[in-house]
């Protein structure tokens, strides 16, 4: 589907409330009230039952929840944030839009990223590499290490696939590379069985009693740290530029883990070429995400 096929199918207010209210209720509406299963649209995000009359909102308690700007603007940007290959930026979402505020870009593009977590996801299997790395603060590339102080630490996960190629990935920020705070990533994101390619820190003991195969490479075996973990090296080197370049190094550690989230849904979707139907599926999501407001974002 391209960009024109995408505008024609919601031309109007009506088209897109009617694609929000089949999302919302696959199985057909049913009045919590008296059960009954018919109703009547009323204005542009109501319906109303057509026995008791309750009036139900396709948009409360969903990230649309309180917008002030049509439902068809939401559903451009949902189409636009989906389908940048390189991330998008608030200024980037703000011109599409047409939009004379920066803050409501800026407020948008927060809300649709926490969408982009897909609930039920499957976890990493096969053969993983993990590692952590330091990002965010001053630039100083190539110093990795476990204390490095005013930046942000995050652990990386790489699949490998059947061709021992780069697989899925999986980020998350961590307050520390502790055996605790590395277990809860492995243990979210990994499925038991598999086996682990780790570096020697002994934080990552815990994985083979933990259920999983634990292989540890170790520098003797070869002359880089890179050459150690490949796959996840290659990763990481790609969010550092990715976060230096669409976002220009400024992420705070509060929004680092949207950050990852964004880099992480388009990374696993890069060979994805159904746009259509990866905008279905952001919507979805965000159906299922609740109202968040630009206050509780900057606080
Ligand atoms: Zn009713």
């Amino acid at each position: 589907m391209t960009f024109d096929e995408f505008i024609k199918q919601f031309l109007t207010e009506e088209q897109c409330r009617d694609y929000l209210y089949r999302l919302r209720f696959p199985e057909g509406f049913v009045c919590p009230k008296c059960g009954n299963t018919k109703t009547w649209p009323v204005g542009e995000v109501l319906f109303e039952c057509s026995q008791c009359g309750r009036q139900t909102s396709v948009i409360s308690g969903i990230i649309f929840q309180d917008t002030r700007k049509p439902l068809r603007t939401w559903f451009v940007a949902i189409w636009w944030i989906a389908t940048q290959k390189n991330g998008a930026s608030a200024k980037g979402l703000q011109q599409v839009l047409g939009l004379d505020c920066y803050e409501t870009a800026w407020t948008w593009l927060h809300k649709i990223r926490r969408a982009m977590v897909f609930p039920n996801r499957s976890k990493l299997s096969g053969v993983v590499e993990v590692d952590e790395t330091y990002v965010g603060g001053e630039e100083n590339d190539g110093k990795r290490g476990r204390g490095t102080e005013n930046k942000i630490l995050v652990v990386v996960a790489v699949e490998l696939d059947a061709n021992k190629k780069t697989g899925r990935v999986r980020m998350s920020v961590i307050p520390n590379a502790s055996k605790d705070s590395l277990k809860a990533f492995v243990e979210n994101n990994i499925k038991k069985g598999t086996t682990i390619v780790t570096d020697g820190w002994a934080s990552y003991s815990f994985l083979t009693p933990d259920g999983y195969s634990h292989t540890v490479v170790s520098k003797k075996h070869t002359d880089s740290e890179d050459k150690m973990l490949p796959h996840v090296h290659t990763i990481i080197s790609l969010l550092k530029r990715w976060l230096s370049g669409t976002h220009q190094g400024a992420v705070s550690e509060k929004h680092m883990q949207a950050y990852l989230d964004e880099y992480v849904f388009r990374f696993n979707r890069r060979k994805f070429a159904e746009r259509g139907l990866l905008f279905h599926r952001l919507l979805e999501c965000a159906m299922k995400v609740s109202p968040v407001t630009y206050d509780d974002l900057v606080e």
